[in-house]
């Protein structure tokens, strides 16, 4: 199921890009062409730096093409918790930093002439329920005090009654797909160097450089960037020990009617997101929901079947054109971390834990690290150290961060599996037991079967069977495979290991 973004773009169906076929001395190497790694390879490209970006499958295919492309400061109710817990200076430099973000990203959209559908609009946190009209009423008191003026109102364009909403104006949407294809045709105007299907194993400091290995060849860099979404090297950073990935689905309608501008994020549970979107002339209406932790079980009814409810209550003739979902890492304090991938790894850069609000955060994360490589300050980058050693407050997602890691690793290794090979009916999977060892089995729906060792080649945690969209899933990190085990998201890079059964 692809999303609307990557099912109607020449660009990624017909990738022109090749795979690294030799040996390269670059300046930066950036690995991961989301649009986190792509913004960094723009504007390093821009100043004049010699920059190699490498990408296991095709630009923008994993986060960023399913994204839903809101381009907002508004990340939820988040600033009367920035506020609550790091103080107001905090909050305020963290609200202008995602403000300055969409500015940038207009600037390089009309400088470079990227025709990406980007629009101008209002961003709305909204409830239906009385129980959250306080918790908005706070969040817009903590912003009055920063000095943002945000409006409250309960007339919004959604087709439904809301009891308060929480209005910043100014914001914006796009199409993801398109903006990453805009940069990099500047990229290699600048003769910046772009592979795809190229996966990078490992990087190995070697004196004052680095070495980034691929499958076949190496690429020696001054500077590395790691763009990979949830960073893949465990060794130092130890980012798995700090952050999880959270999925959320997607589905693209058109409702035969007119609709009214704006974009909407619910308060409630379960929450909804909304934004129009054009396509081949219409405009057609995006709803966002479903939220689970990567890799939890979860069902049709309560991902998809939850937003086709949603739609049809109030398009009751309204046709399904897109179904995707992707994932997004959080990190246990909700603070993305932005800088060096380790305090013993100079001129290594990480940005990552955008917790799904990576079109504003990733360009704050370029200019921060673009900063760093140039020597200049950059008054936002001691929001996100990457090397912080806080107190964790989230207790609750560090439990089960514990609990998942121990039950993944160990104990549900050695529980004995709970379906037998015969009960596993067509198009679906499960995990059963061969001779003492676990086997991942999936029957398509005409019986053919496939047969996976469903231990994630990330850590070795034991894969969950996700029936919804056929994969395995990681419940530790949240790296996932295609039924046959062909690796599909980081932190894994390597497919799983297969059986012949017939
Ligand atoms: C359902 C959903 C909706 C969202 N909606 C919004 C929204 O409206 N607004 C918003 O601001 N944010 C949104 N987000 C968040 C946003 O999509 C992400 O934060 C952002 O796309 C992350 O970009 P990225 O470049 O870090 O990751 P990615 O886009 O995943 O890019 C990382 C790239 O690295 C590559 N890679 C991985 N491992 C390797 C390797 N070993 N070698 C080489 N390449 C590798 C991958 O193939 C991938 O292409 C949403 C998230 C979700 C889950």
């Amino acid at each position: 199921m692809n999303s609307l973004w990557l099912s109607n773009d020449n660009f990624i169906k017909n990738d022109s890009f090749n795979s690294l076929g030799e040996n390269l001395e670059t300046e930066v190497c950036i690995i991961g062409a989301g649009i986190f790694g792509t913004t960094c390879a723009y504007y390093l490209s821009k100043l004049g730096y010699k920059v190699v970006l490498v990408e296991k499958d095709k630009i923008g295919s994993k986060a960023t093409g399913n994204t839903t492309g809101k381009i907002t400061s508004q990340h939820g109710l988040f600033y009367n918790y920035l506020n609550n817990s790091y103080g107001e200076k905090f909050a305020k430099d963290y609200l202008d930093a995602n403000e300055e973000a969409i500015t940038n990203i207009k600037k390089i959209i009309d400088e470079e002439k990227i025709n990406c559908d980007f629009s101008y609009q209002n961003a709305y946190i909204y409830t239906t329920k009385k129980e959250n009209i306080n918790s908005i009423r706070k969040e817009f008191n903590t912003l009055s005090n920063l000095g943002y003026n945000p409006e409250l109102v309960t007339k919004t364009g959604l087709p439904f009654e809301v009891n308060l909403a929480l209005c910043f104006k100014n914001q914006a949407q796009f199409n993801p797909i398109k903006y990453l294809k805009g940069l990099c045709d500047c990229i290699l105007k600048r003769n910046g160097s772009i592979f795809t299907n190229t996966t990078v194993h490992k990087v190995e400091k070697v004196n004052e450089d680095y070495i980034v290995f691929t499958e076949n060849y190496q690429i020696k860099a001054s500077y590395v960037i790691v763009a990979t979404h949830f960073p893949f090297i465990n060794f130092p950073g130890f980012y798995f020990t700090k952050m999880y990935q959270s999925t959320s689905y997607l589905i693209a309608i058109d409702t035969k009617k007119t609709l009214s501008k704006g974009m909407y994020i619910s308060e409630d549970k379960p929450a909804f997101s909304f934004r129009t979107a054009t396509y081949q002339g219409k405009e057609l209406l995006l709803i966002g929901g479903g939220e689970h932790r990567t890799g939890e079980p979860s069902s049709y009814s309560d991902t998809y079947g939850l937003l086709e409810q949603e739609a049809k209550k109030y398009f009751p003739n309204c046709e399904i054109l897109f179904k995707w979902n992707t994932r997004d890492c959080i990190s246990l304090d909700k603070i993305p971390y932005i800088g060096y991938y380790s305090s013993i790894m100079p001129h290594m850069y990480v940005g990552t834990g955008f917790k799904k609000w990576g079109m504003t955060l990733s360009n704050v994360a370029s200019n921060i690290i673009v900063d760093s490589i140039c020597k200049k300050e950059n008054k936002f980058a001691y929001l996100f150290n990457s090397s912080r050693l806080k107190p964790i407050k989230n207790r609750t997602e560090m439990k089960n961060i514990l609990i998942q890691s121990a039950n993944s690793l160990l104990l549900n290794k050695l529980r004995p599996a709970n379906m037998n090979f015969d009960e596993i009916a067509n198009d679906s999977g499960s995990i059963i037991e061969i001779n003492n060892e676990k086997v991942g089995i999936y029957k398509d729906s005409n019986g053919k079967i496939y047969a996976v060792k469903p231990i994630c080649t990330h850590l070795g945690c034991l894969l969950s069977w996700n029936d919804v969209d056929k994969t395995w899933d990681c419940p530790c990190h949240g790296s996932r495979f295609d039924f046959d085990g062909t690796n599909l998201y980081d932190p894994a890079f390597k497919n799983l290991d297969t059986f012949d059964l017939e």
